[in-house]
């Protein structure tokens, strides 16, 4: 491609975008196609021959955009949202213009530098305590393996990252803890046996008795408990686990605690939201993720630590190759995680944080607040449909409830989850409390209104009416 090719096409581009944001609520949410569909109409080999953009643009049209599943559409209520904003996609477009690596701070000064600045800007304004270092991982998933493996080398005094693992190390979540945090203890070594699940309360947040128990227990028996990961808003229920409690206990035990607040740390951009991070202070690792709540596109996770040291100590590495005359005055963020090679992350967060401006973010995290709550007195005020869990931030538990034994009503509510999904005008996903079926309601997309949710309510009334119409009495 020329670079008038380039122009041409990067403005067509540029138009596609700012007309999908504008259009982007009149597709259905999830594409009405089979496994397989979209490999069908792809070629088996790549072109030998170049082929002209007009060509691939249409492809990209007719096959891709109709086989995609729309994470910004207003209707979205799946999982936690996957926000962009039209500043973070255009700093996007520049990163990859500059086709910029960030491993050292020499391969890019400004990436490493802003990287530095931007998390602290975030510290702040989560009001996250003072002396933690922050550095953007590509996904909380990452974060927690990295905050795992420095617990390990930590407990181990580093002899783990020289010799392996000698003895069994022990960590600690709640049941309702993310199922990153069990895929990062086994990929660090820890085995999924030596993860002790700790059971929850009747808000499905960690009991601390129940944790200062176990961590006895295994004390007792002579093993050794490496870390505690507890959960600011967990994925089912955004339960909040109570973090002054639990970092009392890990700090009596000499335990690392990880806290992985993936989609609820942005409401902490809120003074009256603040209170779930009280007891911070305890943490020696915390993540976040600005490519769920905070209007920055996927991947973006902000991960901070206590003692910027031990997570050197553990990922460091001194090839000649990557020697240069500053190491000793700058930060080398390829020491502070996994991969050598990074993006420029921090470029789409400063553009967020420049165009909205805190209240910019503060508001939309209010009105998603505001607007779960609506929908929750909803459900409250409905005979048939009840709320199964607190609703703390912008996710709503609820299912339906004809008074049916618990089998028969798990039943039904995936037969309603499945109907209204099929309708292709909103996406809602399910999980499971207690053993209960249930399906969640999270509002914190951009694009979302009260229209959308008042629409949104009204469907799941329909469809629950036209089902029960069909259930066995
Ligand atoms: N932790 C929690 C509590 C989450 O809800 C999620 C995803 O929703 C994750 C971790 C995983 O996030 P990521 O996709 O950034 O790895």
């Amino acid at each position: 491609m020329n670079k008038d090719e380039f122009r041409q096409w990067g403005y067509r581009f540029v138009d596609w975008v700012a007309d999908y944001f504008e259009n982007v609520g009149q597709y259905p949410v999830r594409p009405a196609i089979q496994p397989g569909d979209i490999k069908k109409r792809l070629p088996k080999e790549a072109p030998v021959q170049g082929e002209p953009m007009e060509a691939v643009f249409a492809d990209f049209q007719e096959i891709v955009v109709p086989g995609m599943t729309h994470w910004q559409h207003p209707s979205w209520f799946a999982y936690f949202s996957a926000n962009n904003s039209p500043p973070s996609v255009l700093a996007e477009l520049l990163t990859a213009g500059m086709g910029a690596q960030c491993m050292i701070w020499e391969t890019s000064p400004a990436a490493a530098e802003m990287e530095e600045v931007v998390l602290e800007w975030l510290r702040k304004l989560l009001g996250l305590p003072e002396g933690l270092s922050g550095v953007i991982q590509d996904t909380a998933s990452t974060a927690s393996l990295v905050a795992l493996l420095t617990a390990r080398e930590q407990v181990t005094e580093y002899e783990s990252n020289r010799r392996g693992l000698q003895e069994p190390l022990l960590v600690y979540v709640s049941e309702e803890a993310h199922s990153s945090v069990e895929k990062g203890a086994k990929i660090a070594g820890f085995g999924s046996e030596n993860i002790r699940k700790i059971p929850t309360d009747a808000a499905f947040a960690m009991i601390p008795e129940e944790l200062e128990k176990a961590l006895a227990v295994d004390k007792d028996r002579g093993l050794q408990p490496a870390c505690v990961v507890a959960t600011i808003g967990t994925t089912s229920s955004s339960a909040i686990d109570p973090l002054e409690p639990i970092g009392r206990i890990c700090r009596r035990h000499n335990v690392w605690l990880h806290v992985d607040a993936a989609y609820a740390g942005t409401a902490a951009i809120l003074p009256e939201k603040r209170w779930i991070f009280e007891g911070a202070e305890h943490a020696d690792s915390l993540v976040f993720n600005p490519h769920k709540w905070m209007l920055t596109n996927f991947d973006c996770s902000a991960y901070y630590v206590k003692d910027a040291g031990a997570l050197i100590r553990t990922f460091e590495i001194h090839p000649e190759y990557l020697k240069t005359g500053v190491d000793a005055m700058v930060k080398n963020y390829r020491d502070w995680g996994i991969q050598l090679g990074r993006r420029f992350r921090a470029l789409k967060l400063w553009f967020v944080l420049r165009s909205y401006g805190v209240e910019g973010i503060q508001a939309m995290v209010r009105e998603h607040i505001r607007l779960a709550q609506l929908f929750k007195e909803w459900v409250e005020a409905h005979d048939l449909f009840e709320v199964m869990a607190p609703v703390p931030l912008s996710l709503v538990c609820f299912r339906l409830n004809n008074g049916r034994p618990e089998d028969e009503l798990d039943r039904l509510n995936r037969d309603l989850l499945k109907r209204l999904n099929q309708t292709g005008r909103l996406l809602l996903t399910q999980t499971s409390l207690k053993g209960k079926y249930v399906i969640r309601m999270a509002i914190d997309s951009h694009t979302t209104r009260e229209q959308h949710v008042r629409d949104a309510w009204a469907l799941i009334q329909e469809t629950a009416s036209a089902l029960l119409s069909k259930a066995p009495v």
